[in-house]
């Protein structure tokens, strides 16, 4: 700004000067208005660029930044001549009078030739003379600069250009960097935003991740249904609200009947789709409120809230029903049945475990009376196969070889005589008296028990032959094999061992198989048999019928026998199916050159009946019950049948 000096002022100079102050006064504020009002970086940039254009009278002014890195500017405003080709422009640091100013951070106007190096001042000094720069230095941080480039009406810019471009400079720096400021606060928050956003969708599909893990955490992935967990947690639940309501509940439990079967012999695919298959059949008879769910394996369970007795029946039947027309997997078609406990909320219990408990007893109990469904009764304890204690004490009576064995004779057809036994293993429980091989087995199945069973078994009843042979009876011996046996690579062996040990030939034991065992791993089994009927062990399928034997299959198979399950034999007097599967059994054994077994003959009438079949021998509690050995013995002693003599010639067996 002008300077008072020490002579007396000019009139027209005060004047001139006046007016000056009066236009910096409006332009500051001017500026300062910019400053709190405009926060629009390139707006507050085009209106810098359009004052200082009028402050300095050039004939363009422009506004170069600094890069961040402060290694190039670019020129964000410009107005005046040759403005387009200057705006948006990048140039290093280090070039031209705009780098230099920015390098040195002071201002550029003639006066500065005087700073320069020689080599600068030979490459500007002809420009120096149009060209006026200052800094523009912000509160926080340096800028850039504002420049004129030629006086309007040619000369140069002067030392009050100078000044006067430098107070504007200090001023609307502030201008700029506010709005700098507002521009990268906008940007921050268009980021936080997006980012915000991002987060939000991160967040959805997380939660919805989660949801799907808890669902798998909860349900049968086989069939979706509730899982033994969600089971029980639903019953928690139903047990409080039946509590808070007085209102009844029931537990059902349900077992497919012979699922096992069909999964061992047509594979897990077809075992899957039949669950599956049965979850949406029973799915669709219950209602909305009712929870079914999958237990494990071939077991369903269904709470039914406000369900007392008579409802849980109501619900079992219709259960039953949705079971009534065969299921059609893969053009084959299946007719299922299923056996339910059901267990009631208070009688029975008031805790989830209990009930499960109690309705897998009745369970157990509807299927061993092959009833559709029973309700729990507490006398059913007394009979309750609770698995885990039984495990521990079979393992007991393994070591202390306490299983033992009863003889069921099996009478020839042909000859009428007593040629065989079968030995049935048999277990008396300390407590609770008898268990049924059906219950025992099962159990030793699942853990490796079952191959000390079946030695022990296999010496009994080899023994049993031995003494039979010693009072003159030419007695040949079954033993029952189960699937797992048949993969123990050692039995063939152990067995051979036995057999000398014992004195008894080969030729006197049967191995009874059942068909489903056969057929569970058909390409194996047929390599055991291969190797056991090499020995002159005979082979016989046992609960033949039952299964899904493949026909082309049993033509290969190096068995001697066939056993008729009894549930054919039992009704061939009153179910002319019966009668007819029972026949044509036989001669389909015969045709395959195998001997038949008819099992569970009681009655005289059925005995008839087989006969007429042609059937070879049979075998049921008309001839005997399965018997102690020692019992056998005083049967062979006095049975209404003679029995083979160990002199007599040899017949089929
Ligand atoms: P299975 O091999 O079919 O044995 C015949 C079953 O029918 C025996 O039941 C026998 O007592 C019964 N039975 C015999 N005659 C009649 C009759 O006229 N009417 C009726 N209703 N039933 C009759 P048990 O002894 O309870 O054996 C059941 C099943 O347990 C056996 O069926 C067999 O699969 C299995 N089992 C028995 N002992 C053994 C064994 O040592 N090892 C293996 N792996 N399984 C065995
Ligand atoms: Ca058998
Ligand atoms: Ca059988």
């Amino acid at each position: 700004m002008a300077a008072a000096s020490g002579q007396p002022a000019d009139p027209t100079d005060l004047r001139e000067q006046l007016q000056q102050r009066e236009l910096e006064i409006a332009l500051l504020k001017e500026i300062n208005e910019l400053a709190s009002s405009e926060y629009d970086l390139q707006r507050v940039f085009d209106r810098v660029v359009k004052l200082a254009h009028g402050l300095i009278d050039a004939e363009t002014v422009h506004i170069a930044i600094l890069s961040p890195d402060s290694r190039s500017y670019t020129y964000r405003a410009a107005i005046g001549a040759h403005a387009g080709e200057l705006l948006g422009e990048t140039l290093p640091i280090d070039v031209g009078i705009c780098g230099w100013v920015l390098r040195h951070r002071r201002p550029w106007w003639r006066g500065a030739l005087e700073e320069l190096s020689d080599n600068e001042r030979n490459l500007w000094e002809k420009k120096a003379g149009s060209l006026i720069m200052v800094p523009l230095t912000g509160k926080r941080q340096f800028l850039g600069g504002i420049a004129g480039i030629n006086k309007r009406g040619g000369g140069e810019f002067t030392a009050r250009d100078l000044e006067l471009l430098t107070l504007f400079a200090g001023q609307v720096s502030i201008a700029i960097e506010n709005a700098q400021f507002f521009s990268e606060l906008a940007e921050t928050t268009e980021r936080t935003r997006l980012l915000q956003q991002q987060l939000e969708k991160a967040n959805e599909r997380l939660t919805r991740t989660n949801e799907e893990l808890q669902h798998l955490a909860v349900h049968d992935p086989l069939t979706n249904l509730p899982n033994r967990t969600l089971i029980q947690d639903r019953l928690q639940q139903g047990i409080l609200a039946a509590r808070r309501g007085e209102e009844p509940l029931a537990l059902i439990m349900i077992d497919l009947d012979h699922f096992k079967e069909v999964n061992d012999t047509l594979g897990h695919h077809v075992g899957d789709q039949l669950l599956i298959c049965v979850g949406k059949r029973f799915h669709h008879a219950l209602r909305e409120l009712d929870t079914l769910g999958r237990l494990g394996g071939d077991e369903f369970a269904v709470v039914v809230p406000g369900a007392g007795a008579e409802a849980a029946i109501v619900v079992a039947d219709k259960l039953q029903a949705a079971l009534e027309s065969p299921i059609g997997i893969e053009g084959t078609s299946f007719s299922i049945g299923a056996s339910m406990g059901i267990a009631l909320y208070p009688e029975h219990g008031n805790e989830p475990a209990t009930l499960l408990k109690c309705a897998d007893v009745a369970m157990y109990v509807a299927k061993r009376n092959k009833e559709a469904y029973c309700v729990y009764d507490d006398s059913q304890d007394a009979n309750n196969p609770n698995r885990l204690a039984l495990l521990g004490e079979l393992r007991e009576a393994l070591q202390k070889k306490q299983m033992e064995i009863a003889l069921q004779p099996k009478l020839d057809l042909v000859s009428d005589r007593i040629v065989g036994a079968e030995a049935l293993a048999r277990w008396v429980h300390p407590q609770s008296g008898p268990v049924p091989p059906d219950e025992f087995v099962p159990v030793l199945e699942k853990t490796g028990l079952i191959r000390p069973f079946a030695l022990q078994i296999l010496e009994k009843a080899i023994v049993a032959c031995a003494h039979c042979h010693q009072a003159g009876h030419d007695i040949s011996v079954a033993v029952n094999l189960s699937m797992h046996n048949l993969r123990d690579p050692h039995l063939p062996d152990q067995i051979a061992d036995l057999l000398v040990v014992h004195g008894v030939p080969a030729s006197r034991l049967t191995l009874e198989i059942t068909e489903s065992a056969i057929m569970s791993d058909p390409e194996f089994t047929m390599d055991v048999l291969t190797r056991l009927s090499g020995m002159d062990i005979h082979l016989s399928i046992d609960d033949f019928g039952t299964g899904y034997s493949s026909l082309s299959y049993l033509k290969k198979l190096p068995v001697h026998q066939l056993k008729i399950d009894r549930s054919f034999v039992r009704g061939m007097t009153s179910d002319a199916d019966d009668a007819t599967i029972v026949r044509s059994t036989v001669d389909l054994a015969h045709n395959l050159g195998l001997k038949v077994v008819g099992e569970g003959v009681e009655t005289d009438e059925v005995l008839d009946a087989i006969r007429m079949t042609g059937c070879d021998q049979v075998q049921g509690y008309l001839v005997s019950r399965p018997l102690a050995p020692e019992r056998f013995m005083e049967f062979l002693g006095n049975s209404p049948w003679p029995v083979r003599r160990v002199s007599e010639e040899k017949e089929a067996y």
